[in-house]
């Protein structure tokens, strides 16, 4: 039964919005995509300044180790050889990042594995650190105290808004620790940026689809919805039920994008200013992402701080409290038939690009089973 014009109106204009759109429209299905901002592409977005590609909402790398969403990806636009490798800077010095032997040896002077695991051994003293309970243990148990102290407490107590001992552990299991003398931030696969900028993705991704930008869906919730048999949700779940439950918690930011007339300001796309007492996490020079050769360059200053109503969320504070509001959330919406959550903001989860084409890939396919589109394989 079709009660309205589209099959889909799906509100958010980003990537999970913006896959879910193609694979329908691969089938058949008719779209809408709405979107609050005056651009399609959410966080992906770039504007060009100086004839650089600004990441407008913070550093995008892409990465994945899914051979299928890599082909995915490189099936709307290339991406090239970008391997994302920061520098954190601290007292005044830069060091390499992730914890690796470079590192290491830069800290301690320690020249082999060995002795950079009997180093860190040396750091463990509390017991529970073999079974790590927050992040202040799990950084700790994988780089010892020295690290810990000088890239991770700073910085993470910067970053989100609490210090490391109540905030979960998964948050410092996305960084690989290393001993090997190896920069590479991901151990995935795959890696790189689009050439040409990620608009181009999320181009290719939304093309021929109906689009309509500058649109406030909770403005018009009850119109919109009319418009389409099933709404497709991308923003924060707990604005969408009107904070029934409780207002999730997130971590907001402030980006400060400044021109310098140099050709190259800092030397690395990314910079971490990992101690307290810098008001920044770090400083993104853009045309590094794209060996770019502009005249002048394009930097910016990102400033974390606590999400409020009406302010733009970046990232889900998933601690117990905040997990466990989520659910009543999550349980909610399913039982309301005609609605579809996802993404970073309507899953409530700390997801990489990749894991957003993977979330959207398997819910449009659900969709296309439950109608019989697609055979279930
Ligand atoms: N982190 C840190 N020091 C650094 C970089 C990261 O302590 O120099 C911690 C911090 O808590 C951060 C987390 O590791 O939130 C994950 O870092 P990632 O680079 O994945 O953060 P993102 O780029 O997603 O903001």
């Amino acid at each position: 039964m079709h009660s309205g014009i589209y099959d889909y109106l799906i509100v958010g204009a980003g990537l999970f919005g913006a896959v879910f759109a193609h694979q329908m429209k691969k089938y058949g299905k008719k779209c809408l995509v709405i979107d609050k901002r005056k651009h399609i592409g959410g966080n992906t977005y770039c504007e060009n300044m100086e004839g650089i590609n600004v990441h407008k909402y913070g550093p995008h790398i892409f990465h994945t180790n899914s051979k299928n969403i890599w082909d995915f990806v490189n099936s709307f636009v290339a991406f090239n050889r970008f391997t994302y490798s920061p520098m954190a800077s601290y007292g005044g010095r830069l060091y390499n990042l992730p914890f690796n032997m470079n590192t290491f040896y830069q800290v301690w002077g320690v020249r082999t594995p060995e002795e950079v695991k009997n180093k860190i051994a040396s750091q463990l003293t509390s017991s529970n650190l073999e079974n790590p309970g927050n992040l202040e243990e799990q950084a700790i148990s994988m780089v010892g105290q020295d690290l810990y102290e000088m890239f991770i407490k700073g910085y993470t107590r910067k970053q989100w808004g609490r210090p490391c001992n109540e905030l979960p552990k998964s948050i410092i299991k996305r960084i690989p620790l290393r001993y090997t003398f190896d920069n590479n931030y991901f151990n995935d696969l795959y890696q790189g940026i689009p050439i040409g900028g990620y608009n181009v993705l999320l181009r290719g991704l939304l093309e021929g689809i109906e689009i309509k930008l500058d649109v406030d869906y909770f403005s018009n919730k009850s119109g919109l919805d009319g418009l389409a048999d099933k709404t497709v949700f991308t923003g924060m779940i707990d604005e969408y039920f009107n904070y029934q439950f409780g207002k999730l918690e997130y971590r907001s930011l402030e980006f400060k994008h400044q021109i310098i007339e140099k050709e190259n300001y800092q030397g690395d796309a990314v910079i971490n200013y990992t101690a307290y007492d810098v008001p920044y996490t770090r400083i993104i020079e853009h045309k590094h992402f794209e060996f770019g050769r502009q005249k002048n360059t394009v930097v910016t200053h990102e400033f974390p701080q606590e999400h409020r109503k009406g302010m733009e969320a970046y990232y889900p504070i998933n601690d117990s409290k905040n997990v466990e509001r989520y659910n009543h959330y999550k349980k909610k919406a399913e039982t309301e038939k005609n609605l579809i959550m996802g993404g970073r903001l309507a899953e409530y989860k700390y997801y990489n690009m990749d894991q957003v084409i993977a979330s959207s890939l398997r819910i449009a396919k659900k969709e296309l089973v439950k109608d019989g589109v697609v055979p279930l394989v």
